[in-house]
C-alpha cells in the first residue's frame, strides 16, 4: 500500500506515523512544499509548544472550539487529550501542566517535540520529500493520481494536511475536486486601538475582565492585557476567535466593550454604598479589584480631581465612574496577529468528511486533517489537540 501525506505540519507527522505503526508494510511518504516540515510546531507557544490543554471531559474540551467543537466529540472518542499525554509521554516526552491547563513539553523547548516526531518518522522509514508541492489530486478508478512539481505520481491512499490557509485562493486546488469551502478568515489576534490614551498603560495586566462586541450578545472573560498597539489577552483572543467571521466581515472597524471588574452593575452600586460614606481620597483609596494605574486613569479621564474625597463625588460623576467601571467601550482599527498562537478559521467543510474516519465523503481513499479543516480552537493547546486527533484517526483508517 503506496500512501502519500501531503504537508509536513502536526497533523501530517501524525497521520504519517499513525499509518505506518498500523502497516509496518505500507509505503508513506509526506510530501512537504518548503524545504522545512514542523515549522509551526517550532515557533509554537512561543517556542514552548503548548502541546494540549488538560482538559479531560470531551464536554467541556469542545467548548473551546469555535468551529468544529460539535464534530469533534466523534473523533475526540478515539483520540483525546488523555491519548495525546501517553503517546508523548510514552515516546520519552513527559508533559507539564501549567496553572491555566495549559501542557508544554518538561523541557520547556518545542524542539524536544519537533524531534521527537522527526526521529519517530525516522526510525519508521517514513520518506519526506521536500519541496514538493503537491498542485492537483485526481481520483481515478482504483488510485489517487498526485500532481507534485510537475510529475504524476499514484497512490492508494491521500492524507491531506495542507494546514489553514488565509486565503480563498490557497484552496484552488481542493475547490477544482468540488470540496464546499467555508471562507476562511485569520483567527486569534490583538486588537490595534492607534492613538488611544489607554496605550499608555502597555504592559498593564487587568485578572479577569468581561469583553464583548458592540452589537453581539457573545462575552468572553478573563485577563486583559494593554498593550502598545491596544489590546491582548484571553479576554481579547477569545472574543477575536468566537467572533472571527463578524469581525472580518466589519473589516476590524468595530467596538469593544469592557467590563474591567467582570462583576454587574447591581453588584458594584453594592460596592458603592459602602464607599460614599468614606472620607477617603479617591484616588488613594482603590478598593476595587483593578490595578492601581488604570484606577487613575479612568479617574482622570472622568476630570475627578486629585483631591476629591468619596462621600463628596457627585452622583453624576458616580454614575459615570460606575459606567466606566462595568461599560466602557473602545474603538478597534485593525488587528495585529497574536505572537505565541494564530490560525485560520474556515477550510474544508466538515459536512464534507465522515469524521469517524476523516475519510471524503467524495472521494474514497482521501483523508483529511489539521487546520485544513474548517475547525479551530481558543488558545491553550486546542489547535494542537484537534491536528493529532485528526492526524491519528486519518493516519489509522488510511491503512483499513
Ligand atoms: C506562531 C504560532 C504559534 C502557535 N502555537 C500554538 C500552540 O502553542 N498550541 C496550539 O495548540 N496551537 C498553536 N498554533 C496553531 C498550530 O500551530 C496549528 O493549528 C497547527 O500547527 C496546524 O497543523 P497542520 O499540520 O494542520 O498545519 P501546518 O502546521 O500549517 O502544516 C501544513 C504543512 O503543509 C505544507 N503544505 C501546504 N500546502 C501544501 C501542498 N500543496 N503541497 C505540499 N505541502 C503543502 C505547509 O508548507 C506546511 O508545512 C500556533 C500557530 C502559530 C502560527
Amino acid at each position: 500500500m503506496n500512501i502519500a501525506v501531503i504537508g509536513g505540519g502536526a497533523a501530517g507527522f501524525m497521520a504519517a506515523i499513525t499509518a505506518k505503526e498500523s502497516k509496518p508494510e505500507a509505503s508513506v511518504t509526506i510530501f512537504e512544499k518548503t524545504d522545512k516540515v514542523l515549522a509551526k510546531v517550532k515557533v509554537s507557544g512561543g517556542g514552548r509548544c503548548n502541546v494540549t490543554n488538560a482538559t479531560f471531559s470531551i464536554a467541556q474540551l469542545i467548548k473551546n472550539y469555535p468551529r468544529g467543537g460539535k464534530q469533534l466529540k466523534k473523533p475526540f472518542n478515539h483520540f483525546f487529550t488523555t491519548d495525546t499525554v501517553n503517546w508523548f509521554e510514552n515516546r520519552g516526552v513527559p508533559l507539564k501542566t501549567e496553572a491555566d491547563n495549559r501542557m508544554f513539553p518538561k523541557t520547556n523547548s518545542s524542539q524536544t517535540i519537533v524531534d521527537l516526531l522527526l526521529n519517530t518518522a525516522e526510525n519508521l522509514n517514513i520518506r519526506v520529500s521536500f519541496k514538493s508541492k503537491v498542485s492537483a489530486i485526481n481520483p481515478t478508478e482504483n488510485k489517487i493520481n498526485l500532481s507534485i512539481n510537475g510529475e504524476n505520481l499514484l497512490f492508494d491512499k491521500v492524507i491531506i494536511a495542507s494546514g489553514g490557509s488565509p486565503k480563498e485562493s490557497g484552496l484552488e486546488w481542493l475547490t477544482a475536486l468540488g470540496y464546499k469551502i467555508v471562507k476562511p478568515v485569520p483567527s486569534l489576534f490583538t486588537f490595534n486601538m492607534p492613538k488611544n490614551p489607554i496605550t499608555e498603560l502597555m504592559g498593564l495586566s487587568v485578572p479577569n475582565v468581561i469583553t464583548s462586541i458592540k452589537g453581539s450578545k457573545l462575552k468572553q472573560n478573563g485577563p486583559l492585557l494593554i498593550t502598545h498597539w491596544g489590546m491582548s489577552g484571553p479576554a481579547i483572543l477569545k472574543l477575536s476567535s468566537w467572533d472571527a467571521q463578524d469581525l472580518a466581515k466589519l473589516n476590524y472597524n468595530f467596538s469593544v466593550q469592557i467590563n474591567w471588574l467582570g462583576i454587574n452593575e447591581e453588584e458594584l452600586r453594592t460596592q458603592f454604598t459602602n464607599l460614599t460614606s468614606s472620607r477617603k481620597g479617591m484616588y488613594k483609596h482603590n478598593p476595587l479589584e483593578i490595578p492601581k494605574r488604570l484606577w487613575h486613569f479612568m479617574l482622570k479621564k472622568l476630570e475627578v480631581s486629585e483631591s476629591q474625597i468619596w462621600n463628596e463625588l457627585a452622583k453624576k460623576s458616580k454614575n459615570r465612574l460606575i459606567n466606566m467601571l462595568i461599560n466602557d467601550e473602545f474603538e478597534v482599527r485593525g488587528k495585529t496577529t497574536f505572537k505565541e498562537e494564530f490560525v485560520s478559521c474556515g477550510g474544508i467543510d466538515l459536512s464534507e468528511i465522515n469524521m469517524q474516519t476523516m475519510e471524503s465523503k467524495r472521494h474514497k481513499g482521501i483523508y483529511f486533517a489539521g487546520e485544513l479543516l474548517n475547525i479551530d480552537g481558543v488558545t491553550g493547546g486546542f489547535n494542537f489537540q484537534a491536528a493529532w486527533t485528526t492526524g491519528y484517526l486519518a493516519g489509522k483508517n488510511s491503512t483499513l
